[in-house]
């Protein structure tokens, strides 16, 4: 074990995945010293006042990872289940993300314990104002940077950015990404991560001509799922199921994701449930995870891929679009049955990257164009997705493997000098 005797141990797939490497000697016990452990964790609990008068209490998080190659970034989520555990692994997911990309960041990431759908928009500007008031001190361009991750999006990115600039006094644009153009943001930000993926995908099917053959589920349909599921569709991919959390669609000859989007999408202020589609086959969100396709992509939850479903897989192809979907019991099932796994780190990488990107354009007062943020995140992530590729074979190991060592070294390299 490489976790001491009285030391605290607060993200137990942090653990896992840190044993693993060590087992698998991918690096040595004392250069995974550096990671064992995050540097600061920050729980905050602070009051709203609720419509009807009454006061809630809103417990928060904000943990940096490491912060060796730079200031602290990820994501700010919302989500009833966020606990202390969770953010502390998606911050060391970050710390692994923005390593192996090569960008200036450590790793950081905040939640928030509240389900965003039992509160009005004033309730929610509330919350974001008081996350920022809370952790201030924290926080800043040059500290830890927040961006959207799960629940959260431009609009209280906005909220977050007028609270810290009230604070500081000052006009502060580079403190937080995924901001409202007209605030500071960058073209091309919103479908990011979705776009990041799709070229990795591009890569990997690079020698099919007829895309129309390559079979696709996607569970999740946000931001990441819904934007996929686009992308794909105008590339002539067969996109055959998606699914959000009230279920999931299925034709075999494909759903024409325009007209669902559109569906779903199409009233301002009110996103629609895929289960309220009269025109396809239904299928449970377990049914999508097993159904018979060429390329599975989780792009909602973390831990949807189980040592109980992991089994039953039949696509050929896992490209994890959202944060930690297979957990670690499960991949061991999934690799001996030959299933290429592409990693989140490097997958969903697309997002960060383009806050870097917003974050340079705050830096320098600049504002680019949608094809030069598109065009620098292709050469960014496929950059990335061929060093992954040359270690993975020439080291025989997975993607994932091959990744984390990659994202390690770079780290470790920075703090010898
Ligand atoms: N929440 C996203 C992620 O998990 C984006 C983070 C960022 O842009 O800082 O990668």
């Amino acid at each position: 074990m490489i976790y001491g005797e009285g030391e605290l141990i607060v993200c137990q797939n942090c653990k896992t995945e840190l044993e693993n490497i060590r087992q698998e000697k991918l690096l040595s016990k004392d250069r995974l010293i550096l990671l064992k452990q995050p540097e600061r964790i920050v729980q905050v609990n602070y009051p709203i006042t609720k419509n009807d008068n009454s006061v809630k209490i809103i417990t928060a998080w904000r943990v940096q990872y490491n912060t060796i190659l730079g200031p602290g970034k990820g994501g700010i989520r919302f989500h009833p289940a966020v606990d202390l555990d969770e953010v502390t692994e998606l911050a060391f997911g970050m710390t692994l993300k923005t390593s192996l990309v090569d960008l200036p960041y450590g790793g950081a990431k905040g939640g928030v314990r509240i389900n965003p759908e039992n509160y009005s928009d004033k309730e929610l500007e509330q919350i974001a104002r008081g996350y920022v008031r809370a952790l201030f001190e924290v926080l800043g361009p040059h500290k830890d940077i927040p961006a959207p991750d799960v629940n959260t999006n431009p609009q209280i990115m906005a909220w977050m950015l007028d609270e810290y600039e009230k604070i500081a006094g000052k006009p502060s644009p580079a403190f937080i990404t995924g901001k409202p153009i007209e605030k500071g943001g960058s073209e091309g930000r919103d479908r990011s991560t979705a776009r990041g993926g799709f070229y990795i995908l591009e890569k990997e099917y690079e020698s099919v001509i007829d895309k129309s053959e390559i079979t696709v589920a996607i569970q999740g349909f946000g931001n990441a799922g819904s934007v996929m599921a686009d992308l794909l569709f105008k590339a002539g991919y067969k996109v055959v199921a998606v699914s959000d959390s009230s279920g999931g669609l299925y034709n075999k000859d494909g759903l024409d994701i325009p007209k669902l989007i559109d569906y779903i999408y199409g009233e301002e202020n009110k996103i629609k449930k895929l289960i309220t589609y009269q025109e396809e086959q239904k299928i449970s969100n377990e049914e999508l995870l097993t159904a018979e396709v060429d390329l599975l992509i989780p792009a909602a939850l973390g831990g949807v891929i189980t040592a109980k479903n992991a089994e039953k897989i039949k696509a050929k192809m896992i490209l994890e679009l959202a944060n930690g979907p297979i957990l670690p019991i499960a991949e061991r099932t999934l690799v001996n049955n030959e299933i290429k796994i592409i990693p989140g780190i490097l997958a969903n990488s697309g997002g960060v990257i383009v806050s870097y990107f917003e974050w340079r354009q705050n830096l320098d007062n600049e504002h680019w164009s949608l094809e030069e943020v598109n065009d620098k995140l292709k050469e960014k992530i496929v950059g990335a997705y061929e060093e992954v590729k040359t270690m993975a074979r020439k080291e025989n190991l997975t993607y994932r493997r091959a990744s984390y060592k990659l994202a390690i070294d770079r780290i470790v390299k920075k703090s010898n000098n």
